[in-house]
């Protein structure tokens, strides 16, 4: 990457409010959530950041990040989990990094809603990797 550029020299410099929300993709959560691009990682290298809106008791599955991810949380209360680790509550203000490679899952506490922003690399054309299906059961990776 070239360290003179803009970070996403591709990308719009400025997002606009409501201009791409979406509902999250099926099987990556207990439901799905409410999901908007910020920023999105066009190339390896590149940062994305979203948006993320969850009812209460919506839960990512375990996942990683190829180069680590940083979670703000905007409102409501949320609840983060590291492989091994217990859950951790998670409120407005909070800041959570993941470290790259790092199996985790976050989400909505079971009585709050939970919004929050993330930020995360793209490397080999992903910036998240999906860990096995019986995860979703509560066990861990
Ligand atoms: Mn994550």
């Amino acid at each position: 990457m070239n360290r003179q550029q803009a970070t996403n020299p591709n990308s719009p410099p400025m997002h606009r409010a409501g201009s791409a929300t979406s509902r999250s993709p099926e099987g990556i959560a207990s439901a799905p959530f409410w999901l908007e691009t910020l920023v999105e990682a066009k190339e390896d290298g590149e940062l994305a950041a979203m948006c993320c809106s969850l009812e209460p008791g919506t839960v990512t599955h375990w996942h990683t990040h190829p180069l680590g991810q940083i979670l703000y949380a905007l409102s409501g209360v949320g609840m983060v989990q590291r492989q091994g680790g217990a859950i951790e509550e998670m409120r407005a203000g909070d800041c959570v990094t993941f470290a790259p490679g790092e199996a985790h899952r976050h989400g909505a506490a079971p009585s709050s809603t939970f919004a929050y922003i993330s930020i995360q690399g793209r490397e080999n054309g992903s910036a998240v990797t999906w860990l096995r299906a019986e995860i979703e059961t509560g066990g861990e990776p």
